[in-house]
């Protein structure tokens, strides 16, 4: 089928064309056959890289069309920027694009002049509990990768989301992409679409196990030669030689930093000097971009053509490193299967080193077929690669025909629903009634009627879960019941938009009653008691540690649970040690200090820090209502959190460029205010933090900066009053 031929605006099929897209993929053509265009529901389940995104721009672009608005739903943040940057191509044809990542209790209402939107599944559920008004106009949602409906943490969400974007818009079309699951069936039933299912691929994907000397595969053997004593290096090194790029897939960072740093030496000789030259300047920006060992481990393996990638890199790393790759500057990145969900990098090999994962019950685990195929699927660059090659390392060769039945020859799980529990139900149950989906018994089942989890279990009985759920929330003061008629507080109202689990309201309520004495450690132990705080692992040399804490900071904490109770307090040192972290970052500990301190990445510090900030907000609004004299404390810890600094920097930190490090710097040296700032000599403030910042942090605050960058402070002030 010939993009020439479709029903779509002109400028938009001329724009594919320049793109060099001509002739749709066959999962393509079957979804127009199917109804794409005149607005049917669709689930796509295809193999990656099989053109799902235009799929979904096909229908973004009808509906605009015809005057309508397109939700696009992804799962993670960095997804949302990629899609949004990707989006904006489309200004050319006068459709704009925005992304809303912002604040959870908020309803984005300028986001409503745009014609397409990329949100999370969280931030959409918090929009439609926040009443936002453009939601209404949706005339086309797209949801991508439907399949993590399976996951624990965000399946709920997004489930409950999609039900209620279905009752607030019935006639909008839904266009699903997934992975290819056992039961795609299921899940297009229940979002009453039609089904396109495909394993087509538009490069040929051939999978092996590498076992002795060879990549095993059905039909041949692919020998490797032997350069290193490693047989996973000695893959990458055959996939340089001929000029590919590989992703090598492990199961813990650490795997993936110490297989980086193992290629490095050896991969680095098969570099030319152009190439040692462009990777020299990718490898400065990296120690631009960061302060601890790991930036210098990361920009070391770069200068050598190589990468690991994982969640503890901050996001400036994470970001260089795809680049570098889709640049073809580095050659392998070694990571942990995050990058396999989602992120558009496919390489001509894809290995797999571990295909086991740590699990605390069991020990370790083969991974699900669905993650094996995730992976597997990012070999083959469309148009670039001739094939890709998906390889699994084996030891043994029992182990080698385990992988073969197990993954090759196996196709991918069912996937299932995870609302089922009190935990994920609480916080639904809240937001339906408050933002007035139901307000009563019966439609309260009637809506949960409407999830895939009620879809999935032919005799679905929520009565009890309900039950419970309902008596906690009232209890807490959430809900009310009048006869039949069951609504929402304003206490529960606010919890429900503020976009946190009750069970966390309730602890904040209790702690907030409660206390007397509050210090920053009081504030930040009790949001790390919180369900929705992501806490740090509580290791045996830890104990004592946080312990010895404990005993001489009693007075600071709410409530010290006994150690006798050896796992409620346990859980609670866990608690003190994530706050612990939280007070280091606002005591403005470096970076360095506190990843050696806590064993964790950079990336996981930005991660806990914007959680803590959220859940500072939240406690902050809540004891507006209950507590306003720690209001102000809140108020001022949520901004430390923000900014990872004392109080006395708050008016540094604030301007673009300034940052803990540089405000403190500044501070140190007299510029206490941005007043003083303003007024000061430049060459003085470039010896401080160098010429380039100094003219940026002066030009932010009204002062013209000369091109040798020195303007007196006196001539500006003539200036001003001319
Ligand atoms: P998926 O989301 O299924 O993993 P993408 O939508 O990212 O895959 O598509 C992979 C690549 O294929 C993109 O670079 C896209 O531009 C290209 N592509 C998609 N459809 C076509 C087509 N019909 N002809 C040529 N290239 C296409």
């Amino acid at each position: 089928m010939k993009i020439e031929e479709l029903n779509l605006p002109s400028e938009a099929i001329n724009l594919y064309l320049q793109a060099g897209i001509e002739e749709l993929y066959p999962p393509q053509a079957d979804a127009v056959e199917k109804g794409l265009l005149q607005g049917e529901n669709l689930l796509a389940a295809i193999p990656t890289a099989s053109g799902k995104t235009l799929l979904a721009e096909m229908a973004m672009l009808k509906a605009i069309k015809k005057g309508g608005k397109a939700l696009y739903i992804v799962p993670l943040r960095a997804l949302a920027s990629e899609k949004f940057r990707d989006f904006k191509r489309f200004e050319s044809l006068g459709i704009k694009t925005a992304i809303s990542t912002g604040d959870f209790d908020s309803r984005d209402e300028w986001l409503g002049s745009n014609d397409i939107i990329v949100a999370t599944s969280e931030k959409t559920d918090s929009l439609l509990r926040n009443s936002t008004p453009w939601m209404k106009d949706i005339t086309a949602v797209i949801v991508d990768e439907v399949h993590l409906l399976d996951s624990a943490n965000r399946g709920p969400t997004l489930e409950v989301t999609l039900a209620k974007l279905k009752r607030l818009n019935p006639e909008a079309q839904v266009v699903a992409l997934s992975a290819t699951v056992g039961n795609a069936m299921e899940i297009a039933q229940w979002l009453e679409a039609k089904l396109v299912l495909s394993e087509w691929r538009p490069t040929d994907l051939h999978e092996g196990i590498f076992f002795g000397d060879a990549i095993n595969f059905y039909e041949e053997q692919k020998f490797i030669e032997r350069r290193h004593k490693e047989d996973t290096v000695n893959l990458v090194l055959d996939t340089i030689i001929e000029e590919g790029q590989c992703l090598v897939f492990d199961s813990s960072r650490r795997n993936c930093v110490g297989f980086a740093k193992k290629c490095a030496p050896v991969a680095g000789e098969l570099l030319d000097r152009q190439k040692r030259n462009e990777l020299e300047e990718v490898a400065k920006e990296v120690l631009e971009n960061g302060e601890t060992k790991l930036t210098e481990t990361l920009a070391y393996c770069i200068k050598k053509g190589v990468a690991f990638h994982h969640a503890g890199l901050n996001s400036a790393h994470r970001r260089i490193v795809e680049d570098a790759f889709r640049n073809n500057l580095v050659k392998m990145i070694c990571s942990t299967p995050t990058l396999a969900a989602g992120l558009n990098l496919p390489a001509r090999r894809v290995i797999i080193r571990s295909y086991k994962r740590y699990d605390p019950n069991a020990g370790m685990q083969p991974i699900p077929v669905l993650d094996y195929k995730q992976m597997a699927g990012r070999a083959g660059r469309p148009h670039l690669d001739p094939y890709g090659e998906a390889v699994v390392i084996v030891k043994t060769y029992e182990e080698l025909t385990d992988v073969l039945e197990r993954y090759i020859n196996a196709s991918a799980e069912d996937i299932w629903s995870k609302l089922g529990t009190e935990n994920a139900l609480r916080t639904h149950i809240l937001s339906t009634i408050a933002s007035g989906f139901a307000n009563c018994h019966k439609e309260i089942l009637t809506f949960l009627g409407s999830t895939f989890f009620a879809h999935q279990q032919e005799s679905w009985n929520f009565e009890e879960l309900l039950e419970d759920c309902l008596t906690f929330l009232k209890n807490e003061g959430m809900l009310e019941q009048d006869n039949e008629i069951i609504r929402a507080t304003e206490l529960g109202k606010m919890i429900s938009s503020l976009y946190i689990d009750p069970l966390s309201a309730s602890k904040i309520i209790r702690g907030l009653e409660k206390t007397t004495h509050v210090t920053d450690m009081t504030l930040l132990q009790l949001i790390c008691s919180t369900p929705d705080m992501r806490l740090l692992y509580l290791r045996n040399r830890d104990y004592e540690i946080i312990n010895d804490y404990v005993m001489n900071h009693t007075e600071d904490f709410i409530e010290v649970p006994s150690p006798f109770k050896q796992i409620e307090y346990e859980w609670f040192l866990s608690e003190v040690k994530t706050a612990l972290l939280l007070q280091e970052w606002i005591n403005e500990k470096s970076l360095e200090k506190i990843v050696e301190n806590y064993q964790v990445g950079e990336g996981d510090i930005y991660a806990s820090s914007d959680i803590a900030e959220w859940l500072m907000h939240a406690t902050l609004r809540i004891a507006s209502r209950i507590n306003p004299q720690l209001e102000k404390e809140c108020a001022k810890l949520e901004k430390r959190i923000h900014y990872g600094a004392g109080s006395e920097l708050m008016e540094l930190v604030e301007i673009p460029n300034v940052g803990r490090a540089r405000a403190r710097k500044l501070f140190k040296k007299g510029y206490s205010s941005r007043q003083k700032l303003a007024t000061a000599n430049e060459k003085q403030l470039a010896g401080i933090v160098g010429p380039k910042i100094a003219q940026k942090i002066l030009s932010y605050l009204g002062r013209e900066t000369d091109s040798n960058g020195y303007v007196e402070p006196e001539t500006l002030e003539n200036k001003k009053q001319q």
